[in-house]
């Protein structure tokens, strides 16, 4: 219903590609925690960075299911930490770079960002508070034709080996929700420190603590208008969670395909393990699960595709194939026995990767309140003008 004979030579492509410039690398970048710089010149020389970038600063301008083809063979070579590394750039700095940038903005980040010779990251949660986005303590204050930034941002994805950092901040923080905007920032401006945290999951990613100490940038690096970052961050909260969601329902489906192979030759008491009608109901029940949530994942995917502003699906997207990934992923390792607590299996590290979806971009408790407010209260949100 919605992939073409294009879509799907795409998806082969990209799988093949994955195999062989990525899938070597990836046990040493899980170790290191460090994504080596080739293999995002690489993902730039293919067009995979562009694929829903417009046309005229070197994208390919793509409808959305290509984007749902790149999320979830991703996830297929089950590292989400090397996933996230480059959807966050892709989907969450690159979002904002396109859809709020100058022209000048997008010469200068954008199109270097689709080639692979920029790294970004996105910087709204702080150490104080990441739920309450309203209530961030960053400022940016204007000085002449500067702002001057101070604060700080903690958990950000490619926050220590990103080359520009997308910062929301506060210019006017007695106004909550109106005193917010968002700016594009030089990694190598004088006053930004980062480290590096460790973390469950998510291994080969990096993610930062980020320190601005008096940090003065250009005005022209304000991204759309002043005062309208909070709606630009909740708009694009949309395509996150959306992209959550769809990440969050191909890792169980891999759970899944990995647990049914495992099963077909594992033998116990005589049988192969998919012989035992407990194991086969198990699978059973994964397998619906699984495509209930891929299903409805697509139908949203569509209507975002088609202008639609997706705010209540795209949350009840992520809240539930969130869950659902977690859940399939927990009862997979359960059907590898002792295998599947090892790391020479996929289980380990899918398991711990995948917990970290009901938290990041909106925990799973901040998407209920959203959805509770939209169908108790018939509460609308809108995108921003
Ligand atoms: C590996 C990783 C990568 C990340 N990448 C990025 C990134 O690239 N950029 C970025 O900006 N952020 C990033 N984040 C941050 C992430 O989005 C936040 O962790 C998340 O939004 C929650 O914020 P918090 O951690 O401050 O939790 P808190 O807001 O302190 O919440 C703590 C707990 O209280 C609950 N809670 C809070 N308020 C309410 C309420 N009103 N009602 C009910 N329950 C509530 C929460 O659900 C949670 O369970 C990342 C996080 C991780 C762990």
């Amino acid at each position: 219903m919605y992939f073409t004979e294009e879509h799907e030579s795409f998806r082969q492509s990209f799988r093949e590609f994955l195999q062989k410039e990525v899938v070597p690398h990836i046990d040493k970048w899980e170790k290191t925690g460090t994504v080596e710089r080739f293999i995002w010149k690489k993902f730039g020389e293919m067009g995979y960075f562009g694929i829903n970038q417009p046309e005229e600063y070197g994208g390919m301008n793509l409808d959305l299911f290509y984007t749902v083809i790149f999320l979830e063979e991703l996830q297929k070579i089950n590292s989400g930490g090397f996933a996230a590394n480059m959807w966050a750039h892709g989907y969450l700095a690159m979002t904002h770079l396109n859809k709020e940038g100058d022209d000048r903005i997008k010469r200068e980040y954008l199109a270097p960002s689709i080639e692979g010779d920029k790294i970004g990251c996105l910087c709204i949660t702080e150490p104080f508070g990441g739920s309450d986005v309203a209530g961030m303590r960053t400022t940016a204050v204007k000085k002449g034709d500067t702002y001057v930034l101070n604060g700080s941002k903690t958990f950000i994805t490619n926050g220590v080996y990103s080359d520009y950092l997308v910062v929301v901040a506060k210019t006017n923080p007695e106004d909550k929700y109106k005193g917010m905007s968002i700016f594009v920032v030089d990694r190598d401006t004088p006053g930004i420190s980062a480290t590096k945290l460790d973390k469950l999951g998510w291994r080969a990613s990096d993610t930062a603590e980020i320190a601005f100490d008096n940090v003065v940038i250009p005005a022209e690096n304000l991204m759309g208008e002043e005062g309208k970052g909070f709606p630009y961050v909740m708009q694009h909260f949309a395509l996150e969670r959306l992209v959550m969601g769809i990440n969050a329902h191909a890792r169980a489906d891999y759970a899944v395909e990995y647990a049914v192979k495992y099963m077909e030759e594992r033998v116990a008491f005589g049988k192969s393990l998919d012989r035992f009608q407990v194991l086969r109901h198990k699978i059973a029940e994964m397998a619906s699960r699984v495509d209930m949530c891929r299903e409805y994942n697509y139908s949203i995917a569509k209507r975002l595709n088609d202008g639609v502003y997706v705010v209540k699906e795209a949350s009840m997207s992520k809240l539930l194939s969130t869950k659902m990934a977690d859940e399939v992923i927990y009862e997979a390792l359960q059907l590898l026995g002792g295998y599947g607590y090892m790391e020479e299996y996929p289980m380990a590290r899918l398991l711990r990767d995948s917990r970290l979806g009901p938290i990041g971009g909106g925990t799973s408790e901040i998407l209920k309140e959203i959805i509770a407010k939209m169908v108790i209260d018939k509460k609308e949100y809108k995108p921003a003008t």
